[in-house]
């Protein structure tokens, strides 16, 4: 038996561009293209296609052996002048209704970036200010199904000013919760933030004063190597996506080869587009090997990065939902001609660097 999967960081809505934005008639595109091609698809989005695609997603993540998922959940309204919050509903119900447990993460959402309106599709993401915020936040926690929980979340800080992000970090370690944020995924929003409070992102946190140890970094592609080892070192999470970050050519994020990193490690399958989280493993360790120009790259001091991978892809990412250990299990058929004829004792290795979701035993 080994411990279940959890995808630390997804937005189940965004299976619905599978397929889509894949070509390029007009050239290289980059991260901002694609995101006004998401928020073509946030502009169509009605309670039922959200569930639609939200059931859609968690189904084939409990195919894919992903049994716990983190939902950084941003597109909230659907009428956009009464900051309904129906669409938190939908989420909560595909996610009962396709047996995946759920760890919401409902993200504060202000502005369009530092000082900018918000757009069109933006409006659906609003979450109306420090207050307002918690307020909801208390909502949900009376609408939750059995086996699902909550913790906190920004959405960045390009999308909620930095006086109320340093706020919301405070307020959530008052209430011992985790605080998810995406962090210096793209060069454009170093660069916004820098132009706007005077440093980059993960600088700002690092010296903002507050703790930071409850604090879950996603992507933290672009954070020098020194603020990644500060980062661990004072108790944060780090949590790539590796495959949506290669799809959206955000960059590699340096993964030190430091000892605490395997406590503080976890990994998501983000915009879904391929739901695997053998193939997340993989890519981490290949990339971190890429970047090196070694082997072996991801050891966090011991010497199997397969350890590293499967502790990421699965009982991290419950520390860095706040969940407790252990979670479900995976049975694992040893015989799968995947595997076989394989020593018991390097089975993890073939699993992590030759397996993939044939692998499991039926029920
Ligand atoms: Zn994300």
């Amino acid at each position: 038996m080994f411990p279940a999967f959890t995808s630390a960081h997804s937005h189940a809505f965004q299976i619905g561009l599978r397929g889509c934005g894949e070509r390029f008639p007009s050239g290289a595109a980059d991260f901002w293209s694609w995101r006004q091609a998401m928020y073509g698809l946030v502009e169509q989005m009605d309670p039922d296609v959200a569930y639609q695609l939200a059931h859609r997603c968690y189904r084939e993540m409990v195919q894919a052996g992903i049994q716990t998922v983190g939902e950084f959940h941003y597109l909230r309204h659907h009428v956009t002048d009464q900051l309904d919050f129906v669409l938190d509903q939908a989420v909560i119900q595909a996610a009962h209704d396709a047996g995946i447990e759920l760890v919401l993460l409902p993200a504060a959402y202000e502005e369009g970036g530092p000082g900018m309106d918000l757009s069109t599709a933006q409006q659906r993401f609003v979450s109306g200010g420090f207050r307002r915020y918690w307020e909801r936040f208390d909502q949900l926690q009376g609408m939750l199904r059995s086996g699902q929980s909550m913790q906190a979340c920004v959405h960045s800080l390009r999308a909620v000013p930095w006086d109320q992000v340093q706020r919301h970090v405070v307020e959530a370690h008052r209430r011992g919760l985790k605080l998810h944020v995406h962090l210096e995924e793209q060069p454009r929003e170093l660069a916004e933030i820098k132009a706007a409070y005077g440093a980059h992102p993960v600088r700002l946190l690092l010296d903002s004063g507050h703790p930071i140890e409850h604090l879950v970094g996603v992507h933290m592609t672009h954070t020098p190597e020194l603020q990644v080892v500060e980062w661990i070192e004072r108790g944060a999470t780090i949590l790539p996506c590796p495959l949506t970050e290669g799809d959206l050519g955000d960059g590699v994020p340096i993964l030190p080869d430091h000892p605490r990193l395997n406590q503080q490690l976890a990994l998501g399958t983000d915009s879904n587009l391929r739901i695997s989280m053998f193939e997340e493993m993989r890519r981490l360790e290949h990339d971190q090997r890429g970047r090196t120009l070694r082997r072996g790259a991801l050891r966090c001091g011991g010497d199997a990065p397969a350890e590293v991978l499967w502790h990421a892809a699965s009982t991290g990412g419950r520390l860095a939902l706040g969940l407790s250990e252990p979670g479900p299990s995976l049975s694992i058929n040893q015989m799968h001609h995947l595997l076989a004829p394989t020593q018991d004792s390097s089975l993890l290795d073939a699993l992590v660097f030759g397996g993939d979701e044939r692998v499991f035993e039926s029920e």
